[in-house]
């Protein structure tokens, strides 16, 4: 089956063109400033060179008027006719409690989409967006929606409720959430499929470490916790994220520098975190510059970082009685074997020892632990989109057989 995988963000669509079959992208690009005069269009087909277009893109209906029109261009297109596009996956960044799984959209679904609106201002107002505008377009065509939260939607009470008054979460929903589910979920099949495991008897932390970064604990085949929360602020130190912090430095800084509701709300979100600590940058590679160059700033920010993800490992083992893997994925997890080292230095006592040839030479999905570490240390590239695909390709499969 061959799926468009659409994640519509404010003001940019991420798209890749997935043959399921082949469990690969044909063509994957970007718009990026819709709204503005001199949006930009990148489109790489594969084994073909990228091409890139500027103009005027005002809105996601035009944006991806765009993206099929450059995908059935004769030169750089993937496609003959719009109809070889079997299904749409779309990334919805929130499904509430409403949405334990990937579903098929329907005016149901889009009623509830709506509802959780209030959950995530920013980021639910323009999925919803990318997909009217995909139904637009391609009216016949399945669509569905693959939920950020899904997959730690059945946490346990304990792991998703806040010591507030209770009502607070019957009344407005609030408590913990996760994000980067089906990252989670993905990485953490590859891991049971790397060790040879059957996935509901392995115990396995999960670590997505990007701009953004989250951790589960996925027992047996489940996630029974997860450090993001309501909203992807709470947990890890992240590039421009505070994470975790008590609640009552905000109110105190927002007496101290005079700050209101949404300036206290960009400061945590946007100054803070890497960037914050560091002054510098929310880049964990320049960090790392820095710190190599003796940067003191620098170097707290990589130990507040790090630091953090070695305590969550801690209380995931805990709270699973036992861990059986550590995945380290996203851009940093993947990619930073200095990350990698700090997080797993003196873990010996859990079992988690690290090679440190096979860590500086990562690359792929690999087993980075010494032969006889008890705990696998896994490094395994996510791919989000693949899941999205994968799930889509499921749904409209159970839609035909069931008709
Ligand atoms: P996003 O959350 O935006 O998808 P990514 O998963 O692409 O982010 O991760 C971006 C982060 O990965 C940045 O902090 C970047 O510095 C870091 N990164 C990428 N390559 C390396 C590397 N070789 N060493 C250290 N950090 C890296």
């Amino acid at each position: 089956m061959k799926v468009l995988v659409l994640n519509c963000g404010s003001s940019s669509i991420k798209y890749q063109f997935i043959d399921t079959d082949r469990k690969f992208a044909l063509a994957k690009g970007q718009v990026e400033r819709i709204g503005m005069a001199s949006a930009v269009l990148t489109h790489e087909p594969h084994n073909r060179d990228k091409i890139r277009i500027v103009g005027e893109i005002l809105d996601h209906t035009i944006a991806i008027e765009y993206v099929l029109a450059v995908m059935l261009s004769p030169n750089h297109g993937v496609i003959r006719d719009k109809s070889e596009i079997d299904a749409v996956g779309h990334r919805v960044v929130h499904g509430g409690e409403t949405f334990s799984g990937s579903v098929l959209v329907t005016e149901k679904v889009m009623d509830a989409l709506k509802d959780n609106i209030e959950l995530a201002p920013l980021h639910n107002p323009p999925n919803i967006r990318g997909i009217e505008a995909a139904k637009k377009h391609m009216p016949d065509t399945p669509q569905c929606g693959v939920f950020d939260t899904a997959f730690h939607v059945k946490m346990p009470p304990r792991a998703y409720l806040y010591g507030i008054p209770y009502e607070l979460y019957r009344r407005h929903k609030i408590r913990r959430y996760g994000f980067h589910g089906t990252s989670h979920r993905f990485v953490s099949l590859r891991a049971a499929d790397l060790m040879n495991k059957p996935y509901n008897e392995l115990k396995i932390i999960t670590a997505h470490l990007g701009n953004g970064g989250s951790m589960a604990a996925v027992k047996f085949g489940q996630s029974i916790d997860t450090t993001m929360g309501f909203t992807p602020l709470e947990g890890l130190l992240m590039g421009t994220r505070c994470g975790d912090m008590d609640p009552s430095v905000i109110v105190y800084i927002m007496g101290k520098e005079g700050l209101n509701l949404g300036e206290a709300n960009t400061l945590m979100n946007k100054h803070s975190g890497l960037v914050g600590l560091s002054g510098g940058s929310s880049d964990m590679r320049e960090i790392e510059e820095a710190v190599a160059e003796g940067d003191k700033k620098a170097k707290n920010a990589f130990d507040v970082f790090t630091y953090r993800i070695k305590k969550y490992i801690g209380a995931y083992a805990s709270a699973m009685g036992g861990v059986d893997a550590v995945v380290f994925t996203g851009g940093i997890g993947e990619n930073s074997s200095n990350v990698r080292k700090a997080v797993c230095e003196e873990m010996e006592f859990i079992g988690i020892e690290l090679d440190d040839v096979k860590n500086e030479n990562a690359k792929g999905e690999m087993d980075l632990s010494k032969d006889n570490s008890k705990v696998r240390i896994l490094r395994i590239p996510t791919n989000e989109e693949l899941v999205i695909a994968m799930d889509t390709e499921q749904i409209v499969k159970e839609q035909l057989e069931s008709a």
